[in-house]
């Protein structure tokens, strides 16, 4: 039985009372949605993997100097973090026209976008996340025009870190949304980078087949969502690929064992 406090419950994850005040443990769920969880399935596995992906990408980003909620994984679905005050606003960040910007603009999916460009969409299911502009998002408070600055700073250092990263493993970054957060020390706030960076937040297309490695596979019934997370991991060096798939039960690299030797 879990008797921890439930601090918040989300889509794809809960969040729990950490073990020291300031901490927080987040658990990723199987669960996958969208369309403003209009649609809805359980995937087995997926936060297992989800939480591996992020773990390593976040590590990666603070190894680089980027301010991170991350402190270390704690098991297979959970991590621990920095308790932070989250900023209402997804940020999305596109290299490549596709989803909402291919339709709202007419732009042919998989093109190439003149430079890499950031929107901003206001938190709030009930109004399906809806796209804003700077000047809403200081007229109506949910962030200052400093943190905007330093968020899209920041944004555009994950997304020249994740290209190459993604890249370097043969995929291409079309786009990815995140989110970030008020870390208070002592009398001093910082915005650092919260939530996760999985292919469920993420377009991750093979850079040879245009293969979709992310959630878009479950957004347009195209399936094997499970099996493309996987390479993704697989590809990033977590998955072991000395044991056969077993679908629904990934086998994980130990982060201590960077021979990919299981424990
Ligand atoms: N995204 C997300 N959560 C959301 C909306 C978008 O993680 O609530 C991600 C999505 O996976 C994609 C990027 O943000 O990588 C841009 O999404 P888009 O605006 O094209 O929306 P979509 O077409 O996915 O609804």
């Amino acid at each position: 039985m879990n008797r921890r406090r439930r601090i918040y419950e989300g889509k794809a994850k809960i969040l729990y009372e950490g073990p020291e005040p300031g901490t927080l443990i987040q658990h990723f769920k199987d669960d996958a949605t969208a369309f403003n969880a209009e649609k809805h399935a359980l995937i087995e596995g997926k936060g297992v993997l989800n939480n591996r992906i992020s773990e390593l990408i976040f590590a990666k980003l603070g190894e680089i100097g980027v301010p991170t909620h991350f402190v270390r994984r704690l098991n297979m679905r959970e991590q621990l973090i920095r308790e932070v005050e989250i900023i209402p606003i997804e940020v999305v960040v596109r290299n490549v026209a596709a989803g909402s910007l291919a339709k709202r603009l007419g732009l042919e999916e998989g093109s190439a976008l003149p430079r890499s460009v950031i929107e901003f969409y206001y938190k709030d299911d009930k109004l399906g996340d809806p796209m804003v502009s700077e000047e809403h998002i200081t007229a109506f408070g949910w962030a200052a025009p400093q943190e905007i600055d330093e968020m899209m700073q920041l944004a555009l250092r994950i997304n020249d870190f994740l290209v190459g990263l993604f890249l370097g493993i043969g995929i291409r970054l079309v786009d990815f949304k995140v989110e970030f957060g008020r870390l208070w020390e002592n009398d001093l706030m910082r915005i650092v980078l919260a939530d996760e960076i999985s292919p469920d937040c993420c377009r991750l297309w093979d850079v040879n087949t245009n293969d979709k490695l992310d959630k878009d596979r479950f957004r347009q019934d195209l399936g094997g969502l499970l099996e493309a997370y996987q390479e993704v991991a697989r590809r990033l060096g977590i998955l072991n690929e000395n044991r056969p798939m077993m679908g629904a039960t990934p086998v994980l690299v130990s982060s201590n064992t960077p021979s990919g030797k299981p424990h």
